[in-house]
Parts: structure tokens; C-alpha cells; sequence
């Protein structure tokens, strides 16, 4: 692995943008967001330094501790699983929530958002095979979430996210993702909700997730190195 934190994000760079050349697609309609879970502000404010603005965390408590810790101009996302009870916490700290899995937790964070006046995107976590993560909406019970959608005034579905199933082989995990946006194109045009954003991709299959219509790719390892 590329020694300097620099030499990394080129390295990211350089395979997203092959793999946008590979599906006729733009750079720009690619975001990055940089995992930093179990990494401390001092390795945040690198990232920073090196140009990144959009950061993921996966925990509420780890992310109450680091955030002020970082800096001011950083937008910070969740993508671990959340609790309805810590909404109001993370609607706090996070501009954008990856991982809504349920009616309750939408509804609590609608709650948090409306009570802060706070306009907050969020992704509607869908397990696209029902294995792999425990976490996630289950296909069919995606729609009894969308069907509320017109209802929020403060947290607005913006797209879908999914975690396949871990395996070594990028080209595995390509069903999944295909599978996502074909539900998203479905979804979107039976409940008129646009879900103009998909994150998918980490650090060892983001390429095919971009060649199958990644909007967000959350990237840790390949950025940061190995987690301890
Ligand atoms: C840790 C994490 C990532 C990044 O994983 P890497 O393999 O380190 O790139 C992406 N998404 C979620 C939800 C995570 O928890």
C-alpha cells in the first residue's frame, strides 16, 4: 500500500475515474465519501488537507467524540446502523444517514430534523438478498417506507444504499448492486420519489458498483490503511 495518505487518494482516484471510463459515465457523478471509523481527528484533518470534504462514520459515540475534534468545513455522514433512540443524536452531528431501516427510524428522524429545522437527506438501507449484514430493509418492505416519503417535510429520501454480503471477489457483489438500482428505478417510478443517489462500493468493489450506477462509494481501507 502507498505510503502517504496523498498517494492513496490518488490511487482511489485513479480507479474510480478508469472504472467511470469503463461505464461512459462522468467523473463528477461519482462522490467519494472517506470512512474514517477507528481513525482519530489527527488523520481526519490529513484527509482534509488532501482536498476531502465528505466523511463517513459508523457509530454515534465514536463520531460525538471526534467531530468537534475535526474540522468546521467537513460533511459528515452515517453509514452504520442507527438506533431510533439515538436519532436526535445523530441528526445532531450528520448531514446525511446512509442506513434507515425502518418506518420508526425514519419517523424519529423526522422528528429530530423538524425540531432542529434541519434539512436532512437520507438513504434508505436495503439487505438486496436478505443475507450477508443483518441490517437493512428487506425488498419488500421498502415500499411500505416509500409509500410515507410525500409525507416528510425535513428528512427527505434521497436514494438507496446497500452492504452486500462480504466476499474477496468484487465481480460477486455485482448482482447486488445491479439489483439495487433496478429497484431503485422500480421504486422510483411507482411511489414518484426520485432516489437519485445509490451508495454502494467500499474499498475492495467500488469499481463495480460505479460500472453499475454508484452515486456515493464510502471508501476506508484503501484511504487510511487496515483498521487495528
Ligand atoms: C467501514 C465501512 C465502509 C468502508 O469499508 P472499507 O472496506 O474499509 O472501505 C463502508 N461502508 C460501511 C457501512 C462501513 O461500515
Amino acid at each position: 500500500m502507498a505510503e502517504t495518505f496523498q498517494e492513496r487518494l490518488e490511487q482511489v482516484q485513479a480507479r474510480m475515474a478508469a472504472a467511470c471510463a469503463r461505464a461512459g459515465r462522468k467523473p463528477d457523478e461519482v462522490q467519494l465519501i472517506a470512512v474514517s471509523k477507528t481513525y482519530g481527528p489527527e488523520r481526519v484533518r490529513e484527509a482534509t488537507e488532501c482536498g476531502l470534504r465528505l466523511f463517513g462514520e459508523n457509530k454515534v459515540q465514536e463520531a460525538e467524540a471526534k467531530v468537534p475534534m475535526c474540522p468546521g468545513n467537513i460533511s459528515w455522514h452515517l453509514v452504520g446502523h442507527l438506533q431510533s433512540n439515538k436519532a436526535g443524536r445523530a441528526v445532531a452531528l450528520f448531514d446525511q444517514i446512509h442506513s434507515v431501516d425502518s418506518l420508526k427510524l425514519l419517523q424519529r428522524l423526522e422528528a429530530a430534523a423538524a425540531a432542529e429545522g434541519k434539512r436532512l437527506p437520507v438513504l434508505l438501507e436495503i439487505n438486496v438478498s436478505g443475507e450477508g449484514s443483518k441490517f437493512g430493509l428487506r425488498p419488500n418492505a421498502a415500499p411500505e417506507v416509500l409509500q410515507h416519503a410525500g409525507a416528510l417535510e425535513y428528512a427527505q429520501i434521497a436514494g438507496l444504499m446497500t452492504m452486500p454480503p462480504f466476499t474477496p471477489e468484487a465481480e460477486r457483489a455485482r448482482t447486488h448492486f445491479r439489483r439495487l438500482r433496478e429497484l431503485r428505478d422500480e421504486w422510483s417510478a411507482q411511489f414518484g420519489v426520485p432516489l437519485l443517489e445509490l451508495s454502494m462500493g467500499m474499498s475492495h468493489d467500488f469499481e463495480v458498483a460505479i460500472e453499475e450506477g454508484a452515486t456515493w462509494i464510502r471508501v476506508g481501507t484503501a484511504l487510511f490503511g487496515e483498521r487495528s
